[in-house]
């Protein structure tokens, strides 16, 4: 119903399908029939989206924004038979950029991981309403966008700090921790969203989670040496 609705994931899953370009149709900027203009979400989420396929080796003129309203009837087909040629003009996806069909597979998949990351590094600047259009031409760079790849923030439980509170795996939105009673908890990476809770809940006086920024994480601690064993308090008789 609104082109705000068009998430960055979409876009990649129609790429990672084999689509060759991908088209959004919104409705006129300032037109908005409601009040959330989510047109110009649409337009700072595809002008993000086409810096990252810069950054991955793809043509960003793949991806294709326009605004129109539904008496455009004439102009909507003209822009449409325009990105046709565009799109066959640059060839099927990939081989048009000379990238192996693995390779491209691989990069896709990863950024597409990625997303509930780069959405909430980049929430400010896509909830941004500029009333100058050319404004939009510069609001992400391919610098900034090396950079939010290079330094992917990621979070790692140190086993020896752990105290098994359960307090992070309760507040989880991804439930990609695992753990228990006495465990020691493990955050699962293919998982992790990268949202911070577990870094934020976890209490100062344990101190378990570490955020590590664009190096390894460390390997989970082996299943068979999660358990936690107390010394019993000692009582008086
Ligand atoms: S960063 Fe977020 S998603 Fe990842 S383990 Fe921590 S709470 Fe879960
Ligand atoms: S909140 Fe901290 S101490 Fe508690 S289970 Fe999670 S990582 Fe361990």
């Amino acid at each position: 119903m609104c082109s705000g609705r068009v998430d960055l994931e979409f876009v990649l899953r129609a790429f990672s399908n084999g689509m060759d370009g991908v088209f959004i149709g919104g409705c006129r900027l300032n037109e908005c029939n409601y009040t959330t203009q989510g047109n110009y979400y649409a337009l700072s989420m595809a002008l993000l989206c086409k810096k990252i396929m810069e950054h991955i080796g793809l043509n960003p003129e793949r991806l294709r924004i326009e605004f129109m309203s539904s008496a455009d009837g004439i102009l909507f087909a003209e822009i449409v038979n325009d990105f046709r040629k565009k799109v066959q003009e640059l060839g099927p996806l990939g081989k048009g950029e000379g990238i192996e069909e693995n390779e491209l597979e691989s990069k896709l998949q990863e950024v597409t991981k990625l997303v509930p990351y780069i959405k909430l590094t980049k929430r400010e600047k896509l909830a941004l309403h500029l009333d100058n259009i050319e404004e939009y031409n510069k609001l992400y760079t391919s610098d900034e966008i090396e950079e939010l790849f290079r330094e992917v923030v990621s979070y790692y439980i140190d086993p020896a700090k752990c105290q098994a509170c359960m307090i992070c795996l309760r507040r989880c939105p991804a439930e990609a921790i695992v753990g228990g009673k006495n465990l020691i908890h493990v955050i699962d990476q293919d998982k992790c969203i990268k949202c911070g809770t577990c870094f934020e809940a976890c209490p100062p006086r344990f101190g378990a989670v570490t955020k590590i920024s664009g190096e390894p994480v460390p390997p989970p601690i082996p299943e068979e040496e999660r358990t936690i064993v107390r010394k019993a308090k000692k009582t008086n008789s």
